[in-house]
């Protein structure tokens, strides 16, 4: 099929393949400036404690160099720094995102770029990172790709993205709180509602636990494997490049 007849998931919409990056990019440059806030109150917090857990599971050591991927306003790669890592390059997208979270620290480093393309060389990094990104790529498994690509023999890459939630009782709040309250906050804060209707429906979209395994897999990850966080409202996939 011609690539301008592809469907593809945009939260609950079915849209054009080839729309998807810029409605993508059109969310993020509007929410850049609040990003950060809103993550704080729709997550009441908790995300700072599930990138904890993604930097945890690396232990950054001082001979090593992360690429953190969609890295918006550079969360991952500043903690990365600050807990032992030697460097960490920020790529995203967005320009704006990226602007938002600058920071004049020189070994922190910036890159505007599509994850599916990476413009960097091969085997060049020791950690590849990306953290609530991978849902918002149109060709997830030409970004795992990439990311193997990019990794060095003996690297690791490890995701933390929002997955299916494994308990009941949780998943009833869960999806109260997302649907209600979150695209409200969303319009409270940054003005576009619709940015974090999306964001919510994106998440209910998006491979379970298992299936993000097998496309590690399929990119030739080895020793793949991910944990729950929050009863599965996040899980960490991580996966060795050998
Ligand atoms: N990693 C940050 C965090 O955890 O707070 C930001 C996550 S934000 C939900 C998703 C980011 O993915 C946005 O900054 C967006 O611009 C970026 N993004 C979307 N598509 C991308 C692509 N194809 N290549 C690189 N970055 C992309």
């Amino acid at each position: 099929m011609k690539n301008s007849f592809k469907k593809i998931d945009f939260g609950f919409k079915k849209i054009n393949i080839n729309k998807k990056e810029k409605l993508v990019n059109n969310i993020f440059n509007s929410v850049s400036s609040k990003y950060d806030l809103m993550n704080d109150l729709s997550s009441l917090g908790i995300h700072r404690l599930w990138k904890q857990e993604l930097i945890n599971s690396i232990a950054p050591q001082p001979n090593q160099a992360l690429l953190d991927i969609a890295g918006g306003t550079g969360d991952i790669a500043k903690n990365f720094i600050k807990s032992g890592g030697l460097s960490a390059d920020i790529l995203d997208i967005n320009y704006k995102m990226l602007f938002y979270g600058k920071s004049n620290d020189n070994r922190l480093r910036y890159i505007v770029g599509n994850c599916e393309k990476l413009p960097i060389k091969s085997n060049a990094y020791d950690r590849v990172t990306i953290a609530f990104g991978l849902r918002n790529i149109t060709n997830r498994q030409l970004a795992l790709n990439e990311i193997y690509r990019v990794l060095k023999p003996g690297g690791r890459f490890i995701c933390l993205e929002f997955s299916k939630v494994n308990d009941d009782i949780i998943k009833k709040f869960y999806d109260l709180w997302s649907f209600k309250i979150i695209p409200k906050l969303g319009r409270i804060i940054t003005k576009n509602e619709d940015a974090y209707k999306y964001l919510v429906e994106s998440i209910r979209v998006f491979p379970d636990q298992d299936d993000l395994s097998s496309m590690l897999v399929k990119s030739k990850f080895e020793r793949v494997k991910y944990k729950n966080l929050s009863s599965g409202i996040v899980a960490l996939h991580s996966g060795w490049k050998f």
